[in-house]
């Protein structure tokens, strides 16, 4: 197993990036990452007001997939997904769907401890760590780690954890993995614009498809399959989620449009993954089981 350290950080997706670590495909990684404060908040008295903001949204790589050439798909089997014990969360006014609300900029410290966040005496939250942002070099201008769009990047999705494959598109040699931002816990939304913001570790390996026609960023998990989809406004982003799933219903699953469209309307889901960063994310959420009785198996892909 190939292991890479918090040490190799970049601020934005780019395929001018040095790789800090090149791989085979199948071959398995373990990637430790920072919080999204690059560990600034270590106590309460650690504020935004304090805050290096040119350190924020670290992503650990970018990884190099051998192999993996400009319109190749890449998917990504993230086997497992270890957060610290403690995190962070924060208050900005003006930043997030309470923003206009907020005025108080206030730091929280959380410890986790057997499986739960302890939000307080009272609360105590199961965790389910995941990943915020996972993306790969993008087509064109570099895009900072913030912001969620085709290449994927902050897409604050709370599927993309342990048992989780993330199909992502390949727009450079090498694809340029990178991950980062780890929550213990989040809602989706996330409403005050973090999660509980968590260090972790990362196990994963990759697969390069070449032939894959998939909507990209597509999720994959145990018992379903969703379409992501970021723009600036929820609107836009809900409609780009609904037709990706629609497409790939007919084009790939080979369903008419009107079967396509009463099956997403009784067994899908609509979702917000995150209504507060400068794109928005919604997703579409589709079961396996009914994609199985098509004949369709996602494992299949080459
Ligand atoms: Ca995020
Ligand atoms: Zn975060």
């Amino acid at each position: 197993m190939k292991k890479l350290t918090r040490d190799t950080v970049f601020y934005a997706f780019s395929a001018d990036l040095e790789p800090a670590l090149e791989i085979e495909p199948g071959e398995k990684v373990q990637m430790e990452t920072h919080d999204c404060f690059c560990g600034q908040m270590q106590t309460e008295a650690d504020t935004v007001e304090t805050l290096d903001w040119e350190r924020v949204n670290p992503a650990t790589g970018p990884v190099y997939i051998r192999g993996a050439q400009p319109g190749d798909t890449l998917a990504v089997d993230i086997e497992d997904v270890q957060v610290a014990d403690q995190g962070a969360m924060v208050t900005v006014p003006g930043e997030g769907a309470l923003g206009d609300i907020i005025t108080e900029t206030e730091t929280r410290i959380f410890r986790m401890e057997k499986g739960q966040a302890i939000f307080n005496d009272k609360v105590r939250l199961p965790m389910k760590p995941m990943i915020g942002v996972i993306g790969v070099a993008p087509k064109g201008e570099p895009v900072p780690n913030g912001t969620p769009d085709a290449h994927g990047g902050n897409m604050d999705c709370t599927l993309i954890g342990a048992g989780c494959t993330v199909y992502l598109p390949v727009n450079a040699e090498g694809a340029l993995l990178g991950m980062g931002d780890m929550h213990s816990v989040m809602g989706d939304g996330e409403i005050v614009v973090c999660g509980l913001e968590v260090p972790g570790e990362v196990t994963f390996s990759t697969r390069v498809l070449k032939e894959a026609k998939l909507p990209t960023p597509f999720l994959e998990t145990a018992e379903m399959v969703a379409t992501v989809h970021s723009a600036p406004t929820i609107d836009e982003a809900t409609d780009g989620a609904i037709h990706r799933m629609a497409r790939f219903l007919t084009g790939m699953v080979g369903m008419g449009v009107n079967e396509a469209g009463m099956i997403m309307s009784i067994a899908g889901e609509l979702k917000f993954c995150q209504v507060v960063d400068p794109m928005k994310t919604v997703r579409f959420e589709f079961p396996k089981s009914v994609l199985s009785t098509y004949g369709l198996s996602l494992g299949d892909l080459k």
